[in-house]
């Protein structure tokens, strides 16, 4: 007789996340919290090892769209209150965030703190001289800076891990090592493959982060949604403790702020190639130190530690802001992706609009018109793309 084979599981849902990075949990959440049953099947032996996992754990209400601005202005709020609300951690700083402004760039910086600013977010304009009380830097070519007073920074590992408690507390299942191998759609039912398991529910919601490009293709949709590899570099720990914001010099695109005892600091190589590119691309810390020495000469101090900098993944979209709703062309599917390196801070509101957008029919607490598919099929001169990119 031969080995009998363990039979496919077949499970029933109203609706299937796939993937739980912070995105995916937070909107399981929400969906079960309405009363829907919820599975989420994620590729990986564990939650928040894509780009949640790897992330520079940033949340600012310094963006230059106003939605933006409101999807990271009711992220920080949740995260701030998240203890209080749910008893659970959040990790969350106000660190602070603090953007160095050359002149060229002001006038649009500027329009951006009146955006922040209608949007009820707070943010302070201050001069170089009052912005090197904060951090140490040389002000060569730096016009004015603005500081985000609640900005700061959260632990998403933690927030996943809390999204996915509630969640299963509301009798979500999570399936871990269940990556998504084939989708149909028959008669007003998703029947979603993994090897191990056959899911159905009228209902998908695409939480792949930057695999959602491949999620996608895999339901014979079109999502516009790029894996683009990122740096984090660490130093060894420094002399004296410092509690530095993140501070973004705007003329060379390069990041610090302090993380305990040490630095995180980077600069998006605006050359990477789109792609599943693996491992520390090293040749780019030069790239990246030369302009970040100029500008902090505080960092000569700080040795680099090789082993605890990092890589992952941004998922980058073509105007490098979310797609979030229904697909056009497929019925019951819904995108919550394409966060093109800020979908930590964006998590929190876009599982509350996700959760409405199933339930109610349309995500209503915020207008999300501009972050819908529908952008990329209209006039292209249209489009405006978000500039406070980091
Ligand atoms: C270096 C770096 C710095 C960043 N800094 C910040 C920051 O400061 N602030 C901020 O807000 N954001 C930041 N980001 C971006 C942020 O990390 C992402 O926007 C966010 O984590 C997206 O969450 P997600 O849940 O959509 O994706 P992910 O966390 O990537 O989750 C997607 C999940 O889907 C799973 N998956 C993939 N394919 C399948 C499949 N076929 N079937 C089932 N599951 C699948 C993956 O394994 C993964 O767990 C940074 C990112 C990087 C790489």
């Amino acid at each position: 007789m031969g080995e009998v084979l363990p039979s496919r599981m077949h499970e029933t849902c109203d609706a299937l996340v796939v993937g739980a990075g912070i995105v995916g949990a937070a909107t399981a959440f929400r969906l079960s919290e309405r009363g829907l049953r919820v599975h989420v099947i994620e590729a990986a032996n564990a939650p928040a090892t894509g780009s949640t996992g790897r992330s520079a754990a940033g949340v600012r209400v310094q963006f230059a769209s106003e939605l933006n601005v409101r999807l990271s202005l009711a992220g920080i709020e949740e995260y701030r209150e998240f203890q209080d609300r749910y008893g659970l951690p959040s990790g969350y700083r106000p660190q602070g965030y603090l953007f160095l402004v050359p002149k060229p760039l002001w006038e649009a910086h500027a329009e951006g703190i009146r955006v922040q600013r209608s949007a009820g977010a707070p943010v302070q304009e201050l001069t170089t001289d009052e912005a090197q009380t904060i951090v140490p830097f040389d002000a060569t070519g730096i016009h004015a800076a603005t500081y985000g007073p609640i900005d700061g920074v959260v632990d998403p590992h933690a927030l996943t891990s809390g999204y996915l408690k509630m969640a299963r507390d509301r009798g979500t299942t999570l399936h871990l090592e269940h990556p998504m191998t084939a989708a149909r759609y028959e008669a007003g039912t998703w029947r979603i493959d993994t090897p191990h398991a056959t899911f159905e529910a009228p209902t998908i919601v695409n939480a792949a982060g930057a695999w959602a490009g491949e999620v996608a293709r895999m339901a014979g949709l079109d999502l516009p949604v790029v894996p683009v590899r990122r740096m984090v570099f660490t130093t060894g720990p420094l002399a004296a403790a410092h509690a530095y914001p993140l501070t973004i010099d705007m003329a060379s695109g390069v990041y610090l702020r302090s993380e305990g005892e040490r630095l995180l600091f980077g600069r998006s190589n605006p050359n990477e190639p789109a792609g599943f590119n693996e491992g520390m691309d090293w040749p780019w810390l030069e790239a990246t130190l030369e302009p970040g020495l100029s500008r902090f000469p505080f960092l000569e101090t700080a040795g680099l530690d090789r082993h605890a900098s990092w890589w992952g993944y941004y998922e980058v979209t073509p105007d490098h802001d979310a797609i979030l709703g229904r697909h056009p062309d497929a019925e019951g599917w819904v995108d919550a992706a394409g966060f093109s390196g800020h979908g930590v801070q964006h998590a929190a509101m876009v599982a509350r609009l996700m959760a409405e957008e199933v339930v109610d029919g349309a995500a209503h607490t915020l207008d999300v018109a501009p972050l819908r598919h529908a952008r990329f099929h209209g006039d292209a001169r249209d489009r405006r793309a978000e500039t406070h990119i980091v």
